[in-house]
């Protein structure tokens, strides 16, 4: 980083972590886009003059509500709800809305910075923003679900709209809770605004493809990554963390197109299958259900459940990350490289931790960020807002085409961004400058707002 560079980024880092105390997750991802950013600023001192990258590190608007909700023994619970508007130079704020205990400021505001550059990143009208509470819904029945769905409505909606904020899933919400969601937004404005949320059913709106996007997009980018060095994914072995949405097709489409899954885990263990994982048996068990990932090993004969340890130690050429954030450390990293891994891309936000993105960057195998590899899924949201908006439905086929146009697309940006900066190679220096200036270019356009 050149001395200018430096004098400029270095006090808008310590100027987010100043006015963000504590919020970790946050300044991590700040600091790795100001890493990449500071290639393009020597170049384009007007970003400097209009101060582009201090405004693009301050949330525009942050909400924080009380929830207060009845479980089923009668008792009174209250969460926190969150919501933070982060910018909205490109379009209406867009980003998903997170239902687990670890939520908290730090990690929605993380979450929505990562959310603005992956959206602008797609190329579609989608500004950035982030959600969610720290309810846990692990135990909880569905009345108590559609409780506290309610509840957090009847605070959000005055912030939602289709033209200035619209929410969807991530984890811990899926179409069942957007539909709680969604009945209580119409029940409250009378209103049947479809494009205020997305992720919905396909019963009301919803757009085929949505629930399968992220996990589809990434297997897409995985292949994308491995064509630009003449490879392929067909029988290579596949290893993904987590089983839920983003994780389930992941590895459907990982399969589809070749692939030889032979891994994935929950929070208490892994299951390994080297006869290629029963997908459909992991969706059974997870999503219908909703049971704990051991049961996988009991149902199947040649599936093995191995508790207490991490799905990196399993051998494999591919690694799709897809459970949460900073799970693959410099350690981690260490052992899929050493095993023979070539290529990682992560469905999840920021799996990897900054050491571990250093070591796969030393190894010089195929590393994709999750704002780029995962950004199928609000891509897909787009599209669902797209066909609310001229009230129409698409085929499955014509949207999961758009899908996989869209992630050759954003592979392509990625990739070409990186080579004109002098990276080439580099996926996430790529995929931050190409967001970067994106909404960079529209903020000045807009003027000092
Ligand atoms: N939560 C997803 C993400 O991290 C999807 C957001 C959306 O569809 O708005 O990108």
């Amino acid at each position: 980083m050149s001395e200018l560079v430096h004098e400029t980024l270095e006090p808008v880092y310590e100027q987010v972590v100043g006015r963000n105390p504590g919020e970790v997750e946050f300044h991590q991802a700040v600091r790795e886009v100001l890493d990449s950013v500071g290639r393009v600023i020597g170049k384009h001192p007007e970003y400097a003059r209009a101060k582009i990258i201090e405004r693009i590190c301050e949330p525009e608007r942050q909400i924080t509500f009380r929830v207060s909700w009845m479980d089923d023994r009668g008792e009174v619970h209250i969460n926190r709800g969150f919501r933070i508007e982060f910018n909205s130079a490109l379009g209406p704020y867009k980003g998903g809305l997170r239902f687990h205990p670890s939520v908290y400021q730090g990690i929605v505001k993380f979450l929505g910075f990562e959310q603005v550059f992956k959206n602008a990143l797609t190329g579609l009208p989608i500004g950035g923003g982030k959600g969610g509470s720290d309810f846990d819904p692990k135990g909880r029945s569905d009345r108590e679900i559609m409780a506290f769905c309610q509840s957090f409505m009847t605070e959000l909606y005055r912030h939602l709209g289709e033209y200035t904020d619209v929410p969807a899933g991530d984890t811990g919400v899926g179409s069942r809770e957007l539909g709680y969601l969604f009945g209580q937004y119409k029940r409250i404005t009378n209103r049947y605004e479809s494009g205020v949320l997305t992720g919905k059913a396909e019963a009301f709106g919803g757009s085929h493809i949505r629930t399968e996007a992220t996990g589809y997009g990434t297997a897409f980018f995985v292949k994308e990554m491995l064509a630009a060095r003449g490879r392929s994914l067909e029988g290579k072995r596949v290893v993904v963390s987590g089983s839920g949405n983003v994780a389930i097709y992941a590895m459907e489409k990982a399969r589809e197109l070749g692939g030889v899954v032979v891994a994935c885990s929950d929070s208490d263990g892994y299951i390994l299958d080297e006869d290629g994982v029963d997908v459909e048996l992991v969706q059974q068990i997870k999503e219908v259900e909703r049971g704990r990932l051991s049961e996988y090993a009991q149902r199947r004969p040649s599936g093995k459940y191995v508790p207490g340890r991490q799905v990196w130690e399993v051998p494999c050429e591919v690694a799709m990350p897809s459970a949460t954030q900073n799970e693959i450390t410099g350690k981690e990293a260490a052992l899929l490289v050493r095993n023979g891994c070539i290529a990682v891309g992560e469905g999840a936000n920021m799996p990897t931790a900054p050491e571990g993105a250093q070591v796969f960057r030393e190894a010089g195998i195929a590393f994709g960020p999750g704002k780029a590899v995962n950004a199928g899924g609000v891509a897909t949201s787009a599209l669902e807002m797209q066909q609310n908006a001229s009230r129409d439905s698409w085929s499955r086929k014509f949207t999961e085409r758009r899908l996989e146009q869209i992630m050759v697309g954003i592979h392509e940006r990625c990739y070409a961004t990186a080579e004109e900066y002098g990276v080439p190679g580099d996926y996430t220096t790529g995929a931050n400058i190409a967001g970067f200036k994106k909404v960079a270019d529209a903020m000045l356009a807009l003027g000092l707002v």
